[in-house]
């Protein structure tokens, strides 16, 4: 299934790379450009390119860059949030999003992933179930529970399921040195592509992670979620997008500190994420286990 003619990846931390993708950009004319990103770097790019319609979300400066804007409904998953651009040429999603009424609606789900279940992966024969799945990275270090968090709640689940630590090729050693300490469990991180883990993510029990791209995988799989989250919150919009989830979080004065969290804590003591215990996250993950639709 072909989901887009073409991608273009920025590589952000430099500037020739961004560059030469505008470049590239600016020699195409476009029927319509959707920017669901609201940074004045993206607002400058979409004023640089030619389309008959450019349409983003409603702020007070970017009047003169977009043709159409949206104002955005916070209330929304953000994964409606961004669907809701396309508001301006479709009633059928204006009715869908006017509609909605919570959780994850059969329209959204999708149809790549069913797919998926008619696939036989090569990982499949290797995991003896049930498996329970840790993805203890994230790209920013203050949205990272513990690590001596993630161990505890390895140590108790690995007697009963089969362990298996997920995550991107820059969460390799993070994962490998729990995985060492943890002699029966598996680390895959850095070596599955994004269709791998909603394969792997199809056929397990339960995923415990940070706010991070492994619970949004989760969603799209319908896999049980357990999701610790520090500096971020709900409120962004995204939350595991799914009825089989829950968050575990402390009310704290300073949360939320940053729409990505930081790479160190601006206070200093990282307390929303060392204060949640494992004994809390283990409470949490064993009643969704028990009961996925609490
Ligand atoms: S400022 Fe508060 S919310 Fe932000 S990282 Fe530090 S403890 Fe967490």
């Amino acid at each position: 299934m072909q989901l887009a003619d073409c991608v273009w990846e920025i590589n952000k931390k430099n500037s020739n790379s961004r560059s030469q993708i505008l470049n590239g950009l600016k020699g195409h004319e476009y029927d319509f450009i959707f920017c669901p990103h609201e940074s004045i770097r993206s607002a400058a790019w979409v004023l640089q390119l030619k389309s008959k319609e450019k349409i983003g979300f409603k702020k007070w400066w970017n009047f003169f860059v977009f043709t159409k804007r949206v104002q955005k409904n916070k209330k929304l998953p953000d994964a409606l949030r961004q669907l809701s651009l396309l508001q301006t040429v479709s009633i059928d999603i204006t009715d869908k999003i006017k509609n909605y009424s919570g959780g994850v609606p059969e329209w959204a789900s999708m149809s790549l992933v069913n797919e998926i279940n008619k696939t036989v992966h090569p990982l499949k024969w290797q995991l003896k179930q049930p498996v329970l799945f840790l993805a203890p990275g994230s790209v920013w270090a203050t949205k990272r529970w513990t690590r001596d968090g993630y161990k505890k709640v390895a140590q108790e689940f690995g007697k009963t399921h089969t362990v298996v630590f997920v995550g991107t090729s820059d969460e390799r050693e993070l994962c490998a040195s729990l995985q060492e300490e943890l002699p029966n469990s598996l680390n895959l991180a850095g070596q599955t592509s994004v269709l791998d883990l909603l394969f792997l993510f199809k056929n397990g029990k339960l995923l415990i992670c940070n706010d991070s791209g492994a619970m949004h995988v989760a969603s799209a799989a319908g896999l049980p979620t357990a999701a610790v989250f520090g500096p971020t919150v709900l409120g962004f919009g995204y939350q595991p997008w799914q009825t089989k989830s829950t968050v575990i979080e402390k009310k704290m004065s300073c949360r939320p500190c940053g729409k990505h969290g930081h790479q160190v804590c601006p206070i200093g003591t990282h307390a929303c994420m060392k204060d949640i215990s494992a004994d809390e996250v283990l409470e949490k993950a064993r009643k969704l286990i028990q009961d996925p639709s609490h």
